[in-house]
């Protein structure tokens, strides 16, 4: 039986970081991946997501453009040129994975992998035992599309959405996370009448209520029909294409409906139960701080432990488990301030607390923020405002939260996000000289609350 000392599953971002690191630190390692490596974030996320996201500006900037004295003639889209200049693009970065996995001396067998018990892997394509002193289970998650909703094998999943050929004219979205929006304002910045389904009364749960609010008005000012407190309860295929019936019975006629409505832990058919993982009533993988799973020697990090799914997250997980166990280094704490970004046009960007988040954990709170025309829209005339916010803690004028709405959201969050997590204060900001004429140097001239939250001026 071949060994090794440490057998990843998974060849996703948190699974292709472990091995790497603890390749260059010496240790035997084999990684299984039954799909492609690289996982959901270059395969099927975040960077097929961003290039079509890049891909459906395009057309507004030339739109923009006439302000500016620029005339487009006979300007055409074409889908399938996108798509395939994506793929050769993911087909670049798969390979350059590979290669970097093996110039760590990683052997990858392109396979899936189910746990035995006993220390001990089955790669499925061959039905090989194998036995590895440590595994590591980094299997990612999965959308999910297996509940009671009739004909919902008519739906799509973002999984299906990367391999359409073609653009469908009319599109239904269920779900207001991520997923759904980015999708929903891709599709209708390149042309497709899109409809979005879902169940609250706003979109993006758990984000500041103001961001909410105000992404919402500019996706239905930018043309995208919203429904809210509504959910899909039956998809039918008539002449007409497909016919998706609400909750308050009324019918939607659409091209294609993708579903987005979160996403389950690769978990199962793994062997878990077997093997003794613990696992919760998500399907997702119980881990301690280090990641060590019930079953003495069994790892799991990124998403299929359910707890922050983003690429950045299960890369640091990969990281530090790797390092700790086979550096010997000190095991370096996560990150708690996540700053995150969601890709519709316009962008959402968020850090640390919401203001509700902040007025529930401290009592004196004060709240900054803006809303302006960004300077471009003086000569394109588009209409759209940006919107910027600050949650700072009155006791130690700490800044607790930032958050905004509009264009290079995600690239100002960046650097806040540094701020933030080095203790910056309302004072830093302040005292910071503006770039102008800038959209970001409204973050350091905001001077005067625009709400106080707490009794009294001294906490
Ligand atoms: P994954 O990257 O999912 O990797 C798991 C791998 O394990 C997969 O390759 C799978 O094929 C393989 N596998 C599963 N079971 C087995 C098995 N039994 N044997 C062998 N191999 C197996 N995050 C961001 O930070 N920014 C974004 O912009 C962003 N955009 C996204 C857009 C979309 C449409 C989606 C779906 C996700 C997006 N994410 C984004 C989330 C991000 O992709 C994930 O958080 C990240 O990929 C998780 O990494 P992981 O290593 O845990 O799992
Ligand atoms: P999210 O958790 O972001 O959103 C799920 C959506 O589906 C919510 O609107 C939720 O509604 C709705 N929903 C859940 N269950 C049901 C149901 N039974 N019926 C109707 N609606 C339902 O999940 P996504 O699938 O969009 O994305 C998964 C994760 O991937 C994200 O949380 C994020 O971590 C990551 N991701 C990150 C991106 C980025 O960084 N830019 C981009 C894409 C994904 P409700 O609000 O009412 O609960």
């Amino acid at each position: 039986m071949r060994r090794y000392d440490l057998i990843v599953i998974g060849g996703g971002s948190g699974g292709v970081r472990a091995a790497r690191v603890a390749a260059t630190q010496g240790a035997k390692v084999l990684l299984a991946e039954e799909s492609r490596v690289g996982g959901t974030c270059v395969i099927r996320g975040c960077v097929p997501k961003k290039l079509m996201v890049l891909a459906s500006r395009v057309g507004m900037e030339m739109q923009d453009g006439r302000g500016f004295g620029w005339t487009f003639d006979a300007a055409r889209f074409s889908w399938p040129d996108l798509k395939s200049n994506v793929d050769a693009e993911l087909d670049r970065l798969e390979h350059a994975y590979a290669t970097a996995l093996s110039r760590a001396g990683v052997h990858t067998e392109a396979s899936r992998a189910e746990l035995l018990g006993g220390g001990c892997v089955k790669l499925c394509s061959t039905g090989e035992r194998i036995s590895g002193e440590r595994i590591l289970v980094a299997t990612g998650a999965t959308p999910i599309n297996d509940d009671d909703l009739i004909g919902r094998s008519l739906c799509a999943t973002s999984d299906d959405f990367f391999n359409w050929t073609t653009q469908p004219r009319r599109v239904v979205v269920q779900g207001a996370g991520y997923i759904a929006l980015e999708l929903a304002c891709l599709l209708a910045r390149l042309g497709s009448e899109v409809s979005v389904v879902f169940r609250a009364d706003h979109i993006l749960r758990g984000f500041d209520q103001e961001l909410r609010e105000h992404l919402q008005a500019e996706l239905a000012a930018a043309g995208i029909r919203l429904v809210p407190r509504a959910t899909l309860t039956a998809i039918q295929r008539d002449g007409q294409g497909l016919s998706a019936t609400l909750s308050d019975a009324s019918v939607i006629t659409t091209d294609a409906i993708i579903r987005a409505i979160g996403r389950r832990p690769n978990t199962r058919g793994l062997g878990l139960a077997r093997a003794g993982v613990t696992t919760d009533d998500r399907d997702a993988i119980v881990v301690d701080d280090d990641f060590q799973t019930s079953a003495r020697g069994i790892y799991a990090v990124g998403d299929v432990t359910n707890r922050i799914q983003l690429t950045p997250m299960a890369i640091r997980e990969g990281h530090v488990f790797a390092e700790t166990v086979y550096a010997g280094r000190a095991r370096s704490a996560l990150p708690s301030i996540v700053p995150t970004a969601v890709f519709t046009t316009p962008e959402l960007a968020t850090v640390g607390q919401t203001e509700a988040e902040a007025v529930a954990w401290h009592e004196h709170v004060d709240v900054y923020s803006t809303q302006f025309r960004p300077m471009k829209a003086t000569l394109s005339g588009r209409a759209g405002k940006c919107f910027m916010k600050l949650i700072v803690k009155r006791a130690d004028d700490r800044i607790l939260g930032a958050h905004l709405v509009g264009p290079d959201a995600g690239e100002m969050i960046q650097l806040l996000g540094v701020a933030i997590t080095m203790g910056a204060r309302k004072g830093d900001l302040d005292a910071t000289l503006a770039v102008h004429p800038t959209g970001a140097e409204e973050w350091v001239t905001m001077r005067t609350p625009t709400r106080r939250h707490g009794r009294s001026e001294a906490a």
